[in-house]
């Protein structure tokens, strides 16, 4: 691979205009440096990639993932059992897939504090990774949500020493629980585990070291106090209480949707988490008890959802890859569910490219195909704006410059 060369495709995605375009885009030194339309054409002697009538866009971003976890039916039978050294192997593989799949950054949303090396030294890694933007252990409480990372805060003074060790390990993503987690034994979601204040304090830190903040909001209240400290994205917002037979159920509250509509805080939703497993359900025909209320609840989500899209909170696009029944290779499911859930097809490919790239504080870097630009991009075989699950099928990848994949 010459270090300068041309692309050239009857459609880029122009996420200005929210629709391809012919043209060309011109790399030097794993960047983009130059775009033109058609007709122009490459200087006599260029070399060229000619990607012909495919779909080129700009490589996915991925803003909640979990590396170090198996995606199996038990992910954390299998963190348990491995040690930092296994995790590690296994966080890179799981990376290198995403990659092979179209994702070009990943926010690794919560690990241990080993997993940051992929962080600080990803040159050291056997296999091509995408970008990794790590969170390093989520900050919370004892006993609280992913504790087992070893992130518990309880000071004020606690809370600044972790941020400013996630910074100098190289993480580059401050995150905390803000309620409990269904992951964790003995966390409960419907409870919101940290004050106003000291959410405040983590999102105006992560502010002034230039980090983008993150909060894990399944509980009502954890929503309404993560919005008003101003994280730049909130995780899953479920709105979980317990009904009167101790079920966990999803009770929108328009008031607090209106405080995450005026709070700039943009939403991650993994609407796709797990959804193999409910599909399984359906077809099957019938359903246990606790099977039909994840149904009824899944339904609810996505209903949510739409109501949030409706009010134009900015969505980012996120699966929690790693978790129960989520693979690494799945971001196209989620892009599909976004557009299920009520996001137009522009819109869910600026949740997985431009809109994530803004809320992750990396719009400089990635996330377009405009000059100046790292050269992070893929093709497709269809049209993303007339097939739901075009992602499904991405036939080259580029990273940097570097082709990764090509099924061209
Ligand atoms: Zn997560």
């Amino acid at each position: 691979m010459t270090d300068s060369f041309w692309i050239r495709a009857d459609h880029l995605w122009s996420d200005r205009e929210g629709r391809f375009t012919p043209g060309l885009l011109r790399i030097e030194g794993g960047r983009i440096t130059a775009r033109a339309e058609a007709p122009d054409t490459p200087p006599a002697g260029a070399r060229v990639i000619d990607m012909g009538r495919r779909y080129v866009l700009p490589g996915l971003i991925n803003t909640h993932v979990h590396l170090e976890f198996s995606a199996s039916a038990k992910p954390l039978d299998e963190f348990y059992a491995e040690n930092d050294e296994e995790r590690l192997m296994r966080a890179m593989g799981n990376a290198h897939r995403m990659l092979l799949s179209g994702v070009t950054t990943i926010r690794d949303c919560g690990s241990s504090w080993s997993m940051l090396a992929l962080a600080r030294r990803p040159d050291l890694a056997p296999v091509p990774l995408p970008t990794i933007l790590c969170s390093g252990p989520p900050m919370t409480v004892p006993a609280g949500h992913l504790h087992f990372m070893h992130g518990i805060v309880e000071s004020d003074a606690e809370i600044l020493a972790h941020i400013d060790r996630i910074e100098a390990d190289g993480g580059r993503s401050v995150k905390v629980m803000a309620s409990g987690g269904a992951m964790t034994p003995g966390s409960d979601p419907v409870q919101t585990v940290f004050s106003q204040d000291k959410l405040d304090l983590i999102a105006s830190e992560a502010r002034r070291r230039k980090l983008p903040s993150v909060s894990h909001v399944l509980s009502t209240e954890s929503i309404k106090r993560s919005a008003q400290a101003h994280m730049d994205s909130l995780e899953h917002c479920a709105f979980y209480e317990r009904d009167a037979d101790g079920m966990m159920v999803r009770r929108y509250d328009p008031d607090i949707a209106a405080v995450v509509r005026d709070s700039g805080s943009a939403m991650m939703a993994n609407l796709s988490t797990a959804t193999r497993t409910l599909d399984a359900v359906r077809s099957r025909g019938s359903a246990t008890v606790q099977e039909a209320h994840a149904l009824r609840q899944f339904d609810v989500m996505v209903e949510n959802f739409g109501r949030f899209v409706t009010l134009g909170v900015p969505m980012v696009c996120g699966n929690d890859a790693g978790v129960r029944d989520t693979p690494f290779e799945d971001t196209w499911m989620e892009i599909s569910w976004l557009q299920r859930g009520g996001l137009s097809a522009v819109q869910s490919i600026r949740a997985a490219t431009s809109q994530a790239a803004k809320t992750l504080l990396i719009d400089q870097e990635v996330g377009q195909l405009e000059a100046s630009l790292s050269a992070d991009l893929i093709a497709l075989e269809t049209n993303p704006l007339d097939d739901s699950e075009a992602f499904r099928e991405v036939v080259f990848v580029m990273k940097a410059g570097k082709v990764i994949a090509d099924r061209i």
